[in-house]
This record gives C-alpha cells, structure tokens and sequence, in this order.
C-alpha cells in the first residue's frame, strides 16, 4: 500500500513543480503538467508532461555518472498513487543558492548581455556573434535565484567566489562545465542540441556536493532540433515551439498585450504532449509507454 500524498507535509511551491518532506532527511519532489509560455503559467495543463520531465531527469541521473540526490527509484514504495511517474523521492540536501548555467550557444539573456557589452557573466566572446552562434568551449554562466516573479539575476564568476567560496566557486564552474558536455553529447548523437542549461548543487548531511533538483529536462534546458539549426534567427525550443507558434501566430494573442494567453485548444495540446514523448524518446533511446504512472 502507497501512502496518499495528504501525509506529506507540503513544503515549497513552485511555479511547475512541489515539494513535499518525506521525513528528515528525504524529501519528495513532484513536477506538475503546467507548462509556461512567455512567463505565463498557461491555464492548460500538457498530459503527462510531469512524467516526461521526471523520465528525463532520471535518465540522465543515470547516463551522467555524477553523484546526485536521487533517493530511490520511480516506483520507490514511498511515492503516493496520485503522482506516480512524476515524483521522485531525493535527499534533502543544503542547496547552494547559486543557478549552474552553462552556454554552449549564445541566445535568451546571455544574447542579451552580449550585445550590451560584449560579455557574458563577465566572459568576454568574440565579436560578430549573433543569436544562436555556437560558444566553444561552453561558458559558465551562472545566476543568483531571484524572488518569485522576478527573472534571475546573472552574475559573474567572481560573483559567486566572493557568495560560496572560490573553492566551491571552482567546483560548481568544472562540475557544471564537465556535465553540460557530456549531456549536450549524448543530446547530439541523437540529433538534437542541447544549447544551455541549469543544474543546482546541493550538500548532503555528510557535506558531500551532490547534483540536485531536476536535470537535462526542457524546463531546465534549451533543446533545438538539429535539423532546424540555423544561427542568425532565434530557435524555437523544441519542446515549447507548438504552443508558442499557436500562441503568437493563430491565437491573436499577443506577448506586449499585457494579458495572459488564451487556453490552448485540444489539438496544441496533444501535438505538444507527443512533442514531449517525442524529447524523451529520442534524447533517450527508451519508451516512454514502460515509464511508470500511466493508464494501466
Ligand atoms: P522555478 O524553477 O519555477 O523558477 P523554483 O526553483 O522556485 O522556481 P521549483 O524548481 O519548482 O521552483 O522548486 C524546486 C525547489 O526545490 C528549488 O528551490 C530547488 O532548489 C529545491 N530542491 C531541489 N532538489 C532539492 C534537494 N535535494 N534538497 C532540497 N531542495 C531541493
Ligand atoms: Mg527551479
């Protein structure tokens, strides 16, 4: 017999996913089906969008090798009927509040620095990059979190020396560095481009430094489809690309008109719920249909 969600206490709240404690030194952490658009939260919910993300995030616990939280498997006895497939249960670990971003491509709010002055986080590029522009080697770009609402805060390097340390400064930059490399490899072998990405570190009670919250997932990361790739003209994400052409192009929505989006109509939704499966297939090379928590 599974417990039932209601005997966790609720601990956190995020914008797509919760947080649960399990008991003293475990928590449980459960992404939703919400999907974002242009920093909106959109009324629709994805169809087992939760699952992809936790199926991703597990495969890629595996296929990188580096110590991490993950506490239990995704049928882990502890994890309630109701989200089943989309909860894992993790250490609880001391988080380091610092965003791990890595570039491996110039776009988003890295494009943004750059043209202002030619950085990134202080990491200075060669002129006459434009958006989409290969970074190689990858940079290390990280940010501090920023209150709820806000957008983080990208800082520089010595930033984060002067926050955590530079030893564990010099830790997070290789680590997260070292992991980008070998996630955007295995992303690439399969024909799709993993063009930045965020971990987040924490510390077990034993002080070890281990990789934490989600990884690789489309949430946490920007994933183009190879075929697409052309710099000069942003890529749309592979993930989100449906909802936002729907959004901008047939709607009649518009991203300055201060509102937020209209539901998304049936056929966007599982056009992007089959984009998701789609993600999770390729970059991973399993079925989605033996990941746990769907219709029996
Ligand atoms: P968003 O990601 O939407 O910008 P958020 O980071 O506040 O917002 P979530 O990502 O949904 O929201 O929340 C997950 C939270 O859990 C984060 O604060 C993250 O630092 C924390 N977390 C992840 N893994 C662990 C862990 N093993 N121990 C303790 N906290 C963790
Ligand atoms: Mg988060």
């Amino acid at each position: 017999m599974r417990p039932e969600l209601s005997e966790y206490t609720p601990i956190y709240s995020g914008k797509v996913r919760e947080l649960y404690e399990v008991d003293d030194e475990h928590l449980l952490l459960v992404a939703s089906d919400r999907i974002s658009a242009y920093d909106y939260i959109l009324d629709t919910p994805i169809p087992d969008k939760g699952r992809v993300l936790t199926a991703m995030s597990v495969f890629f616990f595996d296929a990188l090798g580096v110590p991490n939280h993950l506490a239990g498997p995704a049928d882990d006895p502890r994890i309630p009927d109701a989200v089943l497939g989309r909860a894992l249960v993790t250490r609880r670990l001391d988080m380091v509040p610092v965003e791990c971003v890595a570039r491996g491509y110039l776009t988003g709010s890295g494009l943004k620095e750059y043209r202002a002055n030619g950085e990134v986080c202080g990491v200075s590029l060669p002129a006459g990059l434009v958006d989409g522009s290969r970074i190689d080697p990858p940079i290390f770009t990280p940010a501090t979190k920023a209150a709820v609402g806000d957008h983080d805060e990208n800082v520089s390097f010595e930033r984060v020396a002067e926050d955590v340390g530079i030893e564990l400064a010099t830790r997070l930059r290789d680590l997260t560095l070292d992991v980008y490399a070998r996630g955007a490899d295995i992303a690439r072998e399969r024909g799709i481009i993993l063009a930045d990405t965020k971990f987040e570190f924490g510390r077990s009670s034993d002080g070890d430094l281990l990789l934490a919250d989600e990884v690789l997932t489309p949430d946490s990361s920007r994933y183009w489809d190879g075929a697409l790739y052309a710099p000069g003209s942003a890529l749309p994400s592979f993930d989100k690309q449906i909802v936002r052409d729907w959004l901008t192009k047939e709607s009649g929505w518009s991203t300055d008109s201060g509102t937020p989006p209209p539901p998304l109509p049936s056929d966007v939704v599982d056009r992007t719920r089959a984009r998701y499966i789609e993600a999770y297939e390729r970059i991973s090379g399993l079925s989605f249909d033996d990941w746990p928590g769907g219709a029996a």
